[in-house]
């Protein structure tokens, strides 16, 4: 284990990461095609060329300027020097024996945030981050226990995709899917999470269809609702593991998380087109919300919602999380109990465990050391401040 000499030496030789001096040129990723045409063109290019740039950007993946190789040097040379490009960058890569990849990601003030790639059959799933840690500290999630840094911006999320797709090799089953379940609450950055969306959905940019992309929600009623209004045709998912409100309140007990009964109402009015479901999530801790009851319970409080539920066997964290993985006959019979009530439900268990675990736990670990590095780093230089002033 590290002495705090040895951190604080570390620290000492890092710079923080609020010192990263702000660039303050508009970001390439997050123009829109009729911004980036306008701007072209006032500059004295031809329109055209802002939908090469597009191509490049969303088809041909490309990761620089540079990489625009049929564009006159000239314009990539004003492109370079108006704009700066945006993303994010991948720190570290972890290759997990089920095949699933869990990607470090390197802001560009150098925070931490993961990403997860996960293959399965004709499918490739990547979950994304939205938050820089989390503000919710769920007592289940490791994320949650560290607190929020900050918002990601649109074009980070967006990177986080445009990253990982460079990984896949050509000829290999594409990104086919995306779920917002990594790092953060989605529904608390609307903002960026909605314009990211809409740029990974536009047929000119990424175009992927939204029936592939899911947002999940720990419980924002008023995120659920915007989702609803912003029209975007994703999927919702949300986290309910509780069958009643006390549960719920000592396993979620943010105030920035709504009611149960409030959360279901929601769910009801949520604009659902034909054959479109709510999916429901519910982690199961052996001994806490896994009880023949709390099937039952779940089952009617579900009743009327066109939904389907997905059980997820928590992923313990020995010394860190105070929950553990219930017993297999238990998992199998509340997914039963819930079948039996004609509710579609399915087992979900968690991807990549041997290589950082399930969400927030990669990433999680490194920003808690960024940040107390941070405040060391702090603590070496700010003690004399008021002294020097
Ligand atoms: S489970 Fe999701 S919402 Fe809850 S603390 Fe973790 S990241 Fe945040």
């Amino acid at each position: 284990m590290k002495s705090n000499r040895d951190i604080q030496r570390q620290s000492a030789s890092r710079p923080a990461p609020d010192v990263v001096p702000a660039d303050p040129r508009p970001v390439l990723l997050r123009q829109s095609l009729v911004e980036l045409t306008a701007e072209t063109q006032r500059h004295g290019f031809p329109g055209y060329r802002a939908r090469q740039v597009y191509q490049w950007l969303y088809k041909q993946i490309a990761g620089s300027i540079e990489e625009m190789t049929n564009l006159p040097a000239d314009y990539r040379a004003w492109l370079a020097e108006f704009y700066r490009f945006g993303g994010v960058e991948i720190a570290d890569r972890r290759v997990s024996a089920d095949g699933s990849q869990k990607l470090l990601i390197r802001l560009h003030d150098g925070r931490l945030i993961e990403s997860v790639l996960m293959p399965d059959g004709e499918r490739r799933t990547l979950c994304l981050s939205s938050q820089v840690g989390c503000p919710l500290g769920c007592r289940y999630c490791l994320t949650g226990q560290g607190g929020l840094l900050r918002n990601c911006s649109m074009d980070e999320i967006l990177g986080q995709y445009l990253a990982a797709r460079r990984l896949v090799p050509a000829g290999q089953i594409p990104i086919t899917h995306l779920v917002f379940m990594g790092m953060g609450e989605p529904l608390l950055n609307t903002a960026n999470v909605f314009a990211a969306i809409g740029r990974l959905t536009d047929p000119r940019a990424v175009g992927l269809s939204p029936r592939r992309i899911t947002v999940s929600t720990a419980g924002v009623v008023k995120g659920i609702d915007a989702l609803g209004e912003a029209n975007l045709g994703v999927k919702l998912a949300v986290s309910l593991n509780a069958s009643t409100e006390e549960q719920r309140q000592r396993l979620m007990p943010n105030r920035r998380l709504d009611r149960l009964e409030d959360i279901l109402e929601a769910g009801r009015r949520f604009p659902l087109a034909k054959q479109r479901r709510i999916t429901f999530a519910y982690v199961l801790l052996d001994g806490f919300n896994d009880a023949l009851d709390d099937a039952h319970r779940l089952g009617r409080l579900l009743h009327g919602i066109r939904c389907k539920i997905n059980l997820i066997p928590f992923n313990p964290v020995p010394g860190l999380l105070p929950f553990r993985r219930p017993p297999e006959a238990h998992v199998q019979r509340f997914q039963q109990i819930l079948a039996e009530m004609n509710y579609t439900v399915s087992i979900r268990y968690s991807k990549g465990e041997d290589v950082g675990g399930a969400c927030g736990q990669l990433a999680g670990h490194l920003n808690a050391q960024i940040l107390y590095d941070a405040r060391l780093a702090d603590a070496l230089v700010d003690p004399h401040a008021e002294d020097q002033s």
